[in-house]
């Protein structure tokens, strides 16, 4: 009998972990759709870029305010999150604030004050962010990509960290006044600079009640992680995780560098050699053309750009900073990411249901993402540069694009202009080669 509460601790941590690994197999399983990409050069400026950009969050400090709230969030309830390994332990092993046993009581009071503090700095950070999307309205919180889920989402973890802290700061007031009554198995630990607040408010009560409160807290405060930490698959939130090897993957060639393709490199080169044989065969060790140009589906795109979809916070400042989104075009860099991330999702879900994909139809191309948004952006770069996470939606809108100049024909009248041009006359304009240096004579 006395040791239920251990039993039912550890079919909660075990179905908790359980569930959330299933879906992290599952994303790394849907990630893997995408084609393999040679990530292993530049290690070190790699590696310095996950402690600058994801651990330092450098990229956030961009906008001050918001930057230093997400710092202090993030940092916060990550290490407000070591009082979970204490929890664990108590919870396996039915002992009660079993690390002030075992570390120095000076300590061990030092680690829960600093708690207590960074959990009501975190409270407060919370109820910020919450009045800048509800009260204050920020514009990119508001677009048309943010309505339904994506807004429900981003308001629904503010509350679940709400109420964690909540609950971690009410278990603390009433493990205090056990101590003050001296009850069993409260072992007098722990310094309580901002729980000490909440102690009047329980200054009447039994010691059952008192109990009751304390273990209350406790279930709620530990069954909280273990449900935050599954609600991550389904939420923007999984970016907590998912940002480090981001970060890591991240273009490491200068931004405004687009990848060439060496068969169609080969093919203008040859074009331009007079002395050329065009039915030549192919040089040894020569790139042969890839079976499908571009991509029309998310299958075609890499396993990094599905990653980058994966991560993708929502939080709008790429979008923000689009000239084609700010004079009031379609397109959206965060819509491109959302719409990545769904059409994997649905993809992942068909392979769920079928044991393999079974084609639905659809794709990521005029299903999600329509052609009048590939064709607004400028490729100015501005959204890779604003994204602190080092998310590349310019990658996935040119794969596309070429996916329709070199699969469809189906480019802008303009650009098809112009590119007929450059073909028979080396330049975008419609004159002829033979014109080219008339403009001398004009004088
Ligand atoms: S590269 Fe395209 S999507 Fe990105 S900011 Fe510029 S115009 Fe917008
Ligand atoms: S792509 Fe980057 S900047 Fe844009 S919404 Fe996602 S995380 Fe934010």
């Amino acid at each position: 009998m006395q040791y239920i509460p251990n039993i039912l601790f550890l079919i909660a941590l075990a179905a908790g972990v359980g569930y959330f690994t299933i879906n992290i197999r599952k994303i790394i399983r849907n990630i893997k759709l995408g084609h393999e990409v040679d990530a292993s050069d530049h290690t070190s400026e790699r590696w310095g870029n996950v402690l600058r950009i994801a651990l330092g969050q450098s990229k956030m400090v961009v906008r001050p305010i918001p930057g230093l709230l997400h710092i202090l969030v993030y940092v916060g309830f990550i290490i407000i999150n070591i009082e979970v390994l204490e929890i664990i332990i108590d919870g396996i092993f039915g002992t009660h604030r079993l690390l002030s046993t075992v570390l120095p009581l000076g300590l061990y009071n030092f680690l829960i004050a600093s708690f207590e503090i960074l959990a009501l700095l975190v409270l407060m950070g919370v109820i910020l962010f919450w009045t800048r999307r509800n009260i204050q309205k920020l514009r990119r919180f508001w677009a048309n990509e943010m309505k339904g889920w994506p807004k429900n989402d981003a308001n629904y973890i503010l509350y679940f960290e709400m109420v964690l802290m909540i609950l971690f700061l009410t278990m603390n007031a009433a493990d205090q006044q056990l101590q003050a009554l001296g009850a069993a198995h409260y072992v007098e630990a722990g310094s309580y600079p901002v729980s000490q607040f909440i102690v009047p408010f329980l200054d009447n009560l039994s010691e059952a009640s008192l109990i009751a409160i304390e273990r209350g807290t406790w279930w709620l405060h530990i069954l909280g992680i273990l449900v935050f930490l599954n609600y991550l698959y389904f939420s923007k939130h999984l970016h907590i995780i998912l940002a480090f090897p981001n970060v890591y993957f991240g273009k490491v060639v200068p931004k405004g560098k687009f990848k060439n393709l060496e068969s169609v490199t080969n093919e203008v080169k040859m074009m331009m050699d007079p002395n050329a044989d065009p039915f030549a065969a192919p040089a040894e060790g020569a790139v042969e053309a890839p079976a499908k140009f571009g991509a029309s589906d998310v299958m075609d795109l890499s396993r990094i750009q599905l990653l980058n979809a994966y991560t993708c916070t929502e939080c709008g400042r790429c979008t923000d900073e689009c000239p084609a989104n700010n004079t009031g075009k379609k397109l959206s860099p965060r819509k491109i990411m959302m719409d990545t991330r769904d059409r994997l999702e649905e993809i992942g879900k068909n392979i769920d249901q079928n044991g393999e994909f079974k084609p639905d139809g659809k794709q990521l191309l005029d299903d999600y993402i329509t052609r009048e948004e590939l064709w607004a952006c400028t490729t100015c770069n501005a959204c890779v540069e604003a994204c602190p996470v080092s998310i590349d939606p310019l990658s996935i809108i040119m794969d596309m694009r070429q996916y329709l100049v070199m699969e469809q024909s189906a480019a802008p009248t303009e650009l098809n202009v112009a590119m007929t041009n450059i073909e028979n006359n080396g330049a975008p304009w419609p004159y002829n080669q033979m014109d080219r240096l008339n403009w001398k004579d004009e004088n």
